[in-house]
């Protein structure tokens, strides 16, 4: 066997990764819960969710 050729030696790049717009890269979206149907108030908890746009991975 020849030598293979080790052209697609891929350096370790990561500037290229674009972050989730929606949650900023952490992967999760913290919203305020809301109570009341009509009123909406918001209460002082907050829960962290999964992101919806990047499904956690936190990438565009
Ligand atoms: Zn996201």
């Amino acid at each position: 066997m020849a030598t293979r050729k080790t052209t697609s030696r891929r350096t370790a790049k990561t500037a290229a990764v674009p972050k989730c717009s929606t949650c900023g890269g952490t992967g999760e979206t913290s919203e305020t819960v809301r109570v009341g149907a009509r009123k909406g108030r918001e209460t002082d908890s907050r829960q962290s969710a999964l992101c919806g746009s990047c499904f956690g991975t936190g990438t565009a």
